[in-house]
Formats: C-alpha cells, structure tokens, sequence
C-alpha cells in the first residue's frame, strides 16, 4: 500500500501525512526534508546553489537518512542531526533551487523509491504520484489558500523562536509555488487521478478524517 501526498508550501502536507502514516501504522516519508538537507548542506560548504554538476555531485556524495528517536522522526545529513536547521528562513528560499536541478531529482526520486520498496509508505512531496510512486494506491493533492497558508507557516516558525514578518513568509511561499510548479522536471501538479482536499478551513483533525474517510471507501 503506498499514499502520495503532494501539494503547495504550508499546505499542512507534512504533519498530515505524518498523522495518516502513525494511524495507519506505515511508514513516513518526507521528501521535502531530503531536498532540504541537500540545500543546508550545500549552504554550509557555500555551493554555487544555481551549479547542476557540482549539486549533483554534492547530493551523489551526501548521506541523508531518517532516525526515529522517542519522539519523533530525525533528518540526519552526513552524520550530523539536522532536523531543526532545514526550516530555518535561508534554506527556506534555497530548496527550491536546489530541487530544480534534474539530475537532483533524478538521485532523489530513485533513493525514495529505494525506501519505498517493500513497506506501506505515506509519502509527502511534489513530485510523488507523478514521479516517485505512480502506481500509488491514492494522490493526493492537499492544498490551502494563501493566507491560511502563510498564516500556518508563519505560526511554525514563531514555535521555532523565528521573528516573523506575514507579509515576507506569503512572498517567500508564492515565489517557492512559482519554483516547485514552472521546472521542467517534476513539476508540481494537479494530476489525472489526484484527490484534491482543501484545508484552509479544516482543523488538522478534519483533514486527517476526510482522507481515512476516502481511503476506507
Ligand atoms: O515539503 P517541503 O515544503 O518541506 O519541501 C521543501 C522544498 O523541497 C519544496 O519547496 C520543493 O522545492 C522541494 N521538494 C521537491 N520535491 C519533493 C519534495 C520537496 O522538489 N518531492
């Protein structure tokens, strides 16, 4: 069993899936956090982020995997934890370019689909039920307004002791929309058979309920 998830920045993808995959006892991943890791990485080393050859070859050559500790599930980047850092506002408006790279994605598409193999996943991105599990048993598409959105995400980052300004986070997530749906290579997209589920006025609960609901019909 395999549920793709996908859908703009904010739209409360993340903790949604992370919700269904604990209810339903599958496996989370989340693909964003892999494009993220890349990007703080590259920032780190202070990589040229608009290089193709010397991204690919960073993401060639960087381990990045997922731990679980007591609470919660750990982004490890060579060796170093790396959960907290990937949201930060910098590596915010960089994945996007990084993500745009195709031999990037190429690299990235084929590890999740190495950790997919074999096991139930709820997996979250932009490029999953196009891309990475097209035989998905459900895509969805999970979308919000643009005020809900920045509204949400701007709450995540004053949690995380960030000063926020609603009117920058709305530009920042509109020029990532921009990035994620206008690359040539997997592109964010309504597709044929996605399931389109707008949040902006559902609790988190309600949209957890609407997609059991879906996947029990
Ligand atoms: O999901 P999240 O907002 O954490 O993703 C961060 C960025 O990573 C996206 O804006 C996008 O540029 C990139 N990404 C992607 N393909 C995915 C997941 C994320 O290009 N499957």
């Amino acid at each position: 069993m395999k549920i793709a998830i996908d859908g703009p920045a904010g739209a409360g993808k993340s903790t949604l899936a992370r919700w269904l995959a604990e209810k339903l006892n599958y496996i989370y991943i989340d693909t964003g956090a892999m494009y993220r890791a890349l990007t703080w990485e590259a920032l780190r080393k202070e990589i040229d982020i608009h290089n193709a050859a010397i991204l690919a070859e960073l993401a060639r050559t960087t381990d990045i995997h997922f731990t679980i500790d007591s609470r919660s599930q750990r982004v490890i980047c060579n060796g170093i934890d790396v959960t907290e850092q990937i949201r930060s506002p910098e590596v915010n408006s960089a994945v996007s370019q990084v993500a745009a790279h195709a031999e990037v994605r190429q690299l990235m598409v084929s590890k999740q689909q190495q950790m997919a193999q074999a096991v139930a996943v709820v997996m979250d991105g932009r490029d999953i039920g196009e891309c990475v599990l097209p035989d998905a048993n459900y895509k969805f598409y999970i979308t919000a307004s643009i005020e809900e959105r920045t509204r949400r995400r701007a709450a995540e980052l004053k949690s995380s002791g960030y000063e926020v300004n609603e009117q920058n986070i709305s530009q920042e997530i509109q020029n990532r929309d921009y990035n994620d749906t206008h690359r040539t290579t997997g592109a964010l997209k309504v597709l044929e058979d996605s399931i389109i589920v707008d949040t902006s006025n559902l609790t988190i609960e309600e949209a957890l309920n609407t997609l059991l609901e879906i996947i029990g019909r």
